[in-house]
């Protein structure tokens, strides 16, 4: 059982991709298998600065990503909440970065996917596509490798120090971490999603926002991919099931004519005809986490450790920072500087808290829309959080998420997420009114906090480092080390 790699990354899609890369940057031996050949069809087109001038500075790759042609994507849209009108956010509001770095892209996953995948091949990782893992190999006392089927149907095993889980949510592979996928009952949700060939544009400089739109049965995204391409999907509640499943078309049209802004935008645009943007599909997209995120010799992230709706395009952002955390743990011990135990634990409590961070402003932002004549609407009040999920929720943050909830238990949790969704509502109230360069929103501590990491990471790729690392595991907490991929102690 000699280790023949350093790391086995299991998934080659952003989380997988990154955790490659930021481990074959420092020079150790890492195999990525990946069950596709790439390019491969994903959702979760809509990308924030983090990933794009963060996550992608640190890995080498920002200067590809901006040339690759991708709509320039400045904020979002949305008519939400009180007021009819559609309001706007833009990413300028982010303080203490440069101008340029203020703006993110929507992305056709298929190429932007691909483009982190070969680049962690061009920094040194062998990267074996068509190959699917079975399980993890382990013994009494870790995870020492896995088990897969190559590209030439052959079962193969192979050992590592280390395996990160980065397969998505539809593989089983995470269970070798042990604990339990805990789901959440309050983001139940199920997307109906496809594809427009063209279709109309916001005015500049909104023009390649994303526009999200709250109408009776959920809420509609519009994502301007290309001039000639737009992604339209619907979050509806799951009891539409059955008629999703029926004909998946005319409830994904249905929908859209359910929805007069989005509606307008589409009026006489025919649906998209080119392959893998003619069908229309439907994902499941309930929000979960797992209450172990590492075992000694594995680690989870991206989607195999956790999601959390769709609608703040956190997906690609939660996914790519949760793998550099993994990375610089494995770095951190590989290298000897930080031993195993200390950098694993530190990659949890900050998963943990990033994931808290942008469950708490979901929840808040999901307060906000007023609707009480609709079932979507009014099951999603702060006030319909089951007990369950409060519990399992404090338990999962339990000291990490943002401001006084650390002091708080399950029972004053409902208070305080409707403290913030009344101070984010007070807020959008005041945007039309405000000078641009001062945003109301920022000022609300649950918009400060979802976006403090993704600044942090910004500031790293920038600057080599963030110029204000709290960390959440207190004094003597690990930070990041100057190039990003590994951890020093404060
Ligand atoms: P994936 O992208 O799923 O990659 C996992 C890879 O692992 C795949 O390539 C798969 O082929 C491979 N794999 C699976 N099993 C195995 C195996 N056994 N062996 C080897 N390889 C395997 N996020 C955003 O940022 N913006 C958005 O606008 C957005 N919109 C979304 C809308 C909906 C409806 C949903 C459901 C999600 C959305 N997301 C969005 C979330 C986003 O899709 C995911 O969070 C993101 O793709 C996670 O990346 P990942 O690398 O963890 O997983």
């Amino acid at each position: 059982m000699d280790p023949e790699y350093d790391l086995i990354v299991v998934g080659g899609g952003p989380a997988g991709s990154t955790a490659a890369a930021a481990v074959a940057m420092r020079g150790h031996r890492v195999l990525l298998l990946e069950r596709e050949t790439f390019p491969r069809y994903q959702i979760g087109e809509s990308l924030l600065p983090a990933t794009v001038h963060g996550l992608c500075g640190i890995l080498g790759v920002a200067e590809e990503v901006a040339e690759a042609g991708f709509t320039l994507k400045r904020g979002g849209t949305l008519r939400w909440g009180r007021d009819p009108k559609p309001w706007q956010f833009s990413f300028s509001m982010t303080p203490r970065l440069p101008e340029p770095t203020a703006t993110a892209f929507q992305v056709e996953r298929s190429r932007f996917d691909e483009i982190l995948l070969r680049n962690a091949a061009r920094v040194g990782a062998e990267v074996r596509e068509g190959s699917t893992v079975r399980r993890t190999v382990a013994d009494d006392e870790r995870v020492r490798g896995v088990e897969y089927t190559d590209g030439d149907g052959n079962a193969r095993t192979t050992y590592g120090r280390y395996v990160i889980d980065a397969s998505g949510n539809t593989s089983r592979v995470h269970s070798g971490v042990g604990g339990t996928r805990v789901y959440s009952d309050f983001f139940r949700n199920l997307a109906v999603f496809g594809y427009f060939a063209g279709g109309r544009r916001l005015p500049e400089p909104n023009r390649g926002n994303i526009f999200c739109a709250a109408f009776d049965a959920g809420w509609l995204w519009y994502i301007p991919l290309r001039d000639d391409l737009t992604s339209v999907g619907a979050v509806i509640s799951p009891e539409h099931t059955a008629a999703v499943q029926r004909d998946p078309r005319s409830a994904w049209q249905d929908m859209i004519r359910a929805c007069p802004e989005i509606a307008e935008l589409l009026d006489g645009v025919p649906a998209a005809t080119e392959p893998p943007y003619d069908q229309v599909r439907v994902r499941k997209d309930w929000s979960y986490w797992k209450t172990s995120l590492w075992t000694p010799g594995m680690a989870l992230v991206g989607d195999a450790a956790c999601f959390v709706d769709p609608v703040l395009s956190s997906g690609v952002h939660l996914a790519t920072y949760g793998a550099l955390l993994a990375a610089r743990a494995v770095n951190s011990a590989l290298d000897g500087s930080v031993p195993e135990e200390r950098g694993f634990a530190e990659f949890e409590a900050r998963y943990r808290r990033e994931y808290g961070v942008f469950y708490e402003f979901l929840i808040a932002f999901y307060d906000m829309e007023r609707n009480d004549e609709s079932y979507f609407w009014s099951a999603k009040k702060v006030t319909k959080v089951d007990s369950t999920e409060v519990a399992a929720f404090a338990e999962l943050a339990g000291g990490l998420v943002s401001g006084d909830s650390a002091v708080l238990g399950p029972d004053r949790l409902g208070d305080h997420w409707s403290a913030a969704a009344a101070e984010l509502e007070g807020a959008v109230g005041r945007l039309a009114t405000t000078d641009d360069r001062v945003n109301p929103l920022l000022s609300t501590r649950v918009v400060g906090e979802t976006f403090r990491t993704g600044n942090d990471l910004q500031e790293q790729a920038l600057y080599g480092g963030p110029l204000d690392d709290t960390g959440p595991t207190g004094p003597g907490h690990l930070v990041a080390s100057a190039d990003g991929l590994g951890w020093d102690t404060a």
